[in-house]
């Protein structure tokens, strides 16, 4: 049984052009965190001091949040099944499991221990016995963990994966230091996590490309976007093969497998909700195009979004129409 397993680290990329205004102090750094590249670049007088404590900001974030990472938090409460938590691991569980309940169980903060016997987590991935998945699946169950003020307890056995919320935080961090320490114009992308602000020095919009999950080296479409957050979400991220199938990394709690909704990629868009956008963009491409576009539709969140579909569409959202141009290859698909 041979195993091929392909990490892909770029997912989203900045279309720049050559007009940028070098009179204003810029900084740049390139971080690897949360299992990804991060590239933040801001500009701004105080430039320099932002990006160093983003960067610091990040690396602590991973050494509370990450499963992986010996003596998290989130890792020291798997082991133990209960401990307190900080603020901020205690708000991204509880968000977590509120656009669990959002969304029909397509977001699931419990998939750890699922993850798990896929090999997701310790990169020999293969494809788990029948018997091995339903254990793991029976503690897949959001209603298993007690939040009381910063006190969590989980079920017995059932273990937590912010994995896809995250990193989608981690850009809101990196955008609250940036207003903080007033920066003018930046652009961070997370491993597909972007945050852009105050569009280009020269005036024009950061343009944001999708990637093209059919052909990784170019982009399905360009968002052009002054300010806000963007998140993609895609089986092609992280994926392997086994016996001619590939499986990948987003998995539908509902079976225990990678989602099949038909979807390539979601890409989800938000002026001010870097959370959002991450929980939501794992959770629509769970989903599938239908009961994404109900959800949409029915306003309970605001968001914007972007889905690439198995059959060649860019369905794009009305707050979108004006902003994201689909590439050849990809039929505009406007919903509103
Ligand atoms: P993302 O890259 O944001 O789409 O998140 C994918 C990551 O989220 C995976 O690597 C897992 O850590 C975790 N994950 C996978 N499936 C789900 C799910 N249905 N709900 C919540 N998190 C998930
Ligand atoms: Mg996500």
């Amino acid at each position: 049984m041979k195993i091929t397993k392909f990490y892909l680290l770029i997912l989203l990329f900045f279309i720049t052009g050559c007009s940028q205004d070098t009179a204003i102090p810029s900084a740049t750094a390139e971080v690897y965190a949360m299992d990804t590249v991060m590239n933040l670049t801001a500009y701004g007088d105080n430039a320099q001091v932002a990006i160093d404590q983003a960067e610091a900001d990040l690396l602590a974030l991973e050494a509370q949040i990450s499963r992986t990472r010996e003596g998290s938090e989130i890792y020291l409460l798997n082991q133990t099944g209960t401990s307190t938590l900080s603020d901020t691991a205690v708000e991204l569980l509880r968000r977590s499991i509120n656009y669990g309940a959002l969304t029909g169980g397509a977001f699931s903060c419990t998939i750890a221990p699922v993850m798990d016997v896929w090999g997701f987590t310790t990169d020999t991935m293969a494809v788990p016995s029948e018997a091995v998945l339903s254990q793991a699946m029976a503690l897949v169950d959001d209603t298993g963990v007690v939040i009381d003020g910063n006190a969590v307890t989980l079920g017995a056995g059932q273990a937590i994966d912010l994995g896809g919320i995250g990193k989608g935080y981690a850009a809101q961090l990196v955008a609250d230091i940036f207003t903080a320490q007033n920066i003018s114009n930046a652009m961070v992308s997370l491993g597909g996590n972007v945050y852009v602000l105050g569009g280009r020095t020269d005036g024009d919009p950061w343009r944001i490309g999708v990637q093209d999950p059919n052909n990784l080296s170019g982009y399905a479409g360009v968002l052009s976007m002054y300010t806000g957050f963007a998140v993609t979400s895609g089986g092609y991220q992280r994926f392997f093969e086994e016996n001619g199938v590939t499986y990948h990394h987003i998995i539908d709690p509902s079976t225990g497998y990678s989602a099949n909704a038909g979807l390539l990629s979601v890409t989800i868009v938000s002026p001010d909700d870097g959370t959002l956008c991450d929980a939501l963009s794992t959770a629509l491409y769970v989903m599938g195009e239908e009961a994404a576009i109900a959800f949409w539709r029915s306003g309970v969140v605001p968001f914007e979004m972007i889905l690439l579909t198995e059959d060649g569409r860019a369905v794009v959202s009305s707050g979108l129409h004006d902003t994201f141009i689909a590439e050849e290859g990809y039929i505009y698909d406007p919903i509103s």
